[in-house]
């Protein structure tokens, strides 16, 4: 058993901690052989032979890569998803540990290694144990990090073929004590944004700035305004980032360029707020390249939508997070963070709940991590173990009770 704060008492599923060390090896295995997005042969042959060994049969090809585990017992047509994400990033690993990264320039260092592993644990218990009523999908998704695997898994027929209720998610949180776990209702994860800027001038001498219209004048003003679109067009009740991340233009000390780009994101909350600020961008953008004689080309891109909660999933998802960290382990309101994540295609299509689990301030990495902070997507970050049985057992639970209590809803989904 990990120890974790010793105010938090956990109700941890027993045969689920005897099965803690064969989790770590698995997440270690896939932590030491990282894929990017829809590269993830290796991952997705290790999970559904995983799956396929413990009786589990399995769904391939949603998503290209993705996999879905179909655990049946009795005879029940309810029906509820659990979903991980599989796939890593492009980065060097600074970590020289035993399971570290053995692909250059590949790494797992936002812990969906951990997020595999959880819900197999959760898999290996449920497919042995069957103490519920229905159907259970174990969903493993490819390309979370910008490839919208999510969403390609929806387009290829996740809920035609997997008909279910309501669908669950869960992201490991550097920073939070391991042994908590937090959620709010309602906006959580931002919607991710980028355009892309085009001011087209007329290049002359540097000498002879009266016979050029500088895009550099005008890009600079059109920066500096856009920032007003948080400040003075946004409520204050609401958030939103808007950040030119990038501004290209020139080549020379001697010669006024004839255009310039910049290119940046936006984060929003709602989708009132990103049409707002996406029709002032574009007003901003054209009237002052107009004041300049300039013209311009605006392309603004969404991504992926906002996250938003539930209600009654996140009230039932807080219940169960308090059965398994106890009431002191719930942050039962977590501040929204404006990271974005395509788990939010699939609450826009069903009811369900995204949660965050501690992943703690570090000091679980083994000997020879980087010296940087374990956080996500930095080279030194490493999932924290310790996780595995509180993420399996918060999966087991929340199905078990789930499909043994009455619908959430007074028309489920299916
Ligand atoms: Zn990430
Ligand atoms: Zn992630």
């Amino acid at each position: 058993m990990p120890a974790f704060a010793e105010e938090t008492i956990m109700k941890l599923i027993d045969p689920i901690l005897q099965f803690h060390e064969e989790l770590k090896q698995i997440r270690r295995t896939i932590h030491a052989h990282p894929e990017l997005a829809y590269e993830e042969v290796r991952t997705a042959d290790l999970v559904a032979a995983t799956l396929e060994g413990w009786g589990i049969p399995v769904i391939r090809g949603l998503g290209k890569t993705g996999v879905v585990g179909v655990i049946r017992n009795g005879s029940s047509p309810r029906a509820l998803g659990l979903r991980a994400d599989m796939d890593a990033l492009p980065l060097q690993e600074h970590n020289s540990f035993a399971h570290k990264s053995q692909q250059d320039g590949k790494m797992h260092a936002c812990g969906h290694d951990g997020h595999t592993a959880m819900l197999l644990g959760a898999a290996h218990y449920l497919a042995k144990h069957r103490n519920f009523d229905g159907t259970v999908y174990v969903i493993f998704q490819p390309a979370e990090e910008g490839g919208g695997g999510a969403k390609a898994m929806m387009d290829d027929g996740l809920f035609e073929q997997c008909p279910m209720e309501a669908v669950f998610g869960m992201h490991n949180w550097p920073g939070m004590k391991a042994g908590c776990m937090g959620v709010v209702a309602g906006p959580m994860m931002a919607s991710s944004n980028e355009f892309e800027l085009t001011i087209k001038g007329k290049g002359s001498h540097a000498a002879q700035p009266h016979i050029s219209i500088d895009p550099i004048m005008a890009a600079v003003q059109i920066a500096q305004s856009w920032q007003t679109i948080v400040s003075r067009n946004t409520s204050p009740i609401d958030a939103a980032v808007l950040s030119v991340t990038q501004i290209h233009a020139g080549s020379a000390t001697n010669i006024v360029p004839d255009s310039a780009s910049m290119i940046g994101t936006v984060r929003t909350f709602t989708l009132p707020v990103l049409d707002m600020i996406e029709r002032r961008m574009r007003e901003i953008a054209s009237h002052t390249a107009a004041a300049f004689g300039a013209e311009i080309e605006f392309s603004f891109k969404r991504n992926y939508p906002p996250l938003i909660n539930h209600d009654p999933e996140t009230e039932f998802a807080r219940s169960v997070m308090k059965d398994i960290v106890g009431s002191e382990g719930v942050v039962a309101n977590v501040e929204p963070t404006m990271g974005s994540e395509d788990f939010a295609y699939m609450l826009l299509e069903k009811p369900g709940c995204y949660v965050f689990i501690g992943n703690g301030d570090g000091t679980h990495r083994s000997a020879g991590h980087g010296l940087g902070p374990c956080n996500l997507h930095n080279p030194s970050y490493d999932f924290n173990d310790d996780l595995l049985p509180i993420g399996a057992s918060y999966w087991v639970t929340l199905a078990e009770q789930f499909l043994a209590r009455a619908p959430l809803r007074p028309e489920p989904a299916i």
